[in-house]
């Protein structure tokens, strides 16, 4: 039997889509499964050497000419193929959703620059953000669960990864003993635990997972993270907030606590997907107009799973 929305959890995207036949799309691509996406991983090879390799098996196709790393696989795929090819053994790629790939775009860190990911297993964006960097500088990728941190270990050393530090922290105190070093980061990715809405077309326990309480959890332990991030970041430096749930309250909310709290402003990102703008209102609450320049991505505008991307530009210090 297909899992169905919980009626709570239909009447909140009801609200959020407004339109009734968005909406009929919504419903009906959450039970698709998602398209074959992975991103070439250029630390090991170039796009051009492995959509070669990998023409030689599949049918493959770089949809986006800005990212040629991103390649779509449009060959009928047997269960497991992808994680079992040569190429992937050998780390030339990286199996990772399109709209997962979207923070990793929006951060792009440079050579050198000093880069925290936060919350980073099971590594998909670490291993992106260490191609971007094409392994210089130094990123510190931290998560706070042991069995995750394993798994994140393997992805980046499968990947050739040799600028990264994996930590296993809570996300608070990791800051708070930065802090304390004082040291600060050019760059924060910060694609924090949430509850999974975006994640539906390849996760289908998050229909039965999904509960309103969760979310009000979430976005107070986001909130924390939020403070606690933007304190290590230098003044002038950049943080993505990324999830893959469409909840305001885990989404906009948290980014209207920053921009209240802290000298902070919201940059725009240029991403290769159809998106739609942050929201201004959402129930009672009303949040800064800033937040428009966020990223939402549903899963019926691009075929895609559902995600929120977002960039935050430190301006000043804090006390
Ligand atoms: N960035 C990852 C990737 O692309 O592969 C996915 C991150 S997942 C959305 C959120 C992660 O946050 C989980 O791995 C979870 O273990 C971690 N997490 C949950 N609570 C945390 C905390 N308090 N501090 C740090 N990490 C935490």
């Amino acid at each position: 039997m297909k899992p169905e929305m919980k009626p709570a959890f239909r009447e909140r995207m009801e609200m959020l889509l407004k339109d009734k036949e968005d909406f009929q799309k919504f419903e009906k691509i959450i039970h698709e499964v998602p398209k074959n996406f992975i991103r070439c991983n250029t630390i090991k090879i170039s796009p051009e050497d492995l959509i070669q390799k990998l023409r030689e098996k599949w049918t493959v196709s770089q949809p986006y000419p800005e990212n040629p790393e991103i390649m779509l696989i449009e060959s009928e795929l047997k269960p497991g193929e992808l994680g079992s090819s040569i190429e992937h053994i050998l780390g030339y790629y990286y199996v990772q959703e399109i709209s997962s790939m979207l923070s990793g775009v929006a951060l792009k860190p440079s050579p050198g620059e000093l880069v925290l990911d936060l919350c980073a297993a099971p590594g998909s964006k670490s291993t992106q953000l260490v191609s971007y960097m094409e392994n210089e500088g130094t990123l510190i990728a931290n998560d706070v669960k042991m069995d995750r941190v394993i798994i994140l270990a393997s992805n980046l050393e499968r990947c050739g990864a040799s600028n990264t530090i994996i930590t296993r922290n809570d996300g608070v105190q990791f800051c708070e003993r930065m802090e304390k070093t004082n040291m600060k980061f050019d760059k924060i990715l910060l694609d924090v635990p949430c509850s999974g809405e975006g994640t539906l077309r390849s996760s289908a326990k998050t229909f039965l997972m999904w509960n309103p309480k969760m979310i009000k959890s979430l976005s107070r332990k986001q909130k924390k993270l939020m403070a606690s991030a933007l304190k290590i970041l230098k003044v002038g430096g950049e943080l993505v907030y990324s999830t893959c749930t469409h909840a305001p309250e885990e989404n906009e909310a948290v980014l209207d606590f920053a921009l209240r709290n802290f000298p902070v402003k919201m940059e725009k990102v240029t991403i290769p997907l159809k998106t739609r703008p942050g929201l201004t209102k959402w129930k009672d609450e009303s949040y800064n107009e800033q937040v428009k320049l966020a990223h939402r991505i549903y899963p019926q505008d691009n075929d895609s799973e559902g995600f929120f991307v977002s960039k935050l530009i430190k301006t000043g210090e804090i006390k």
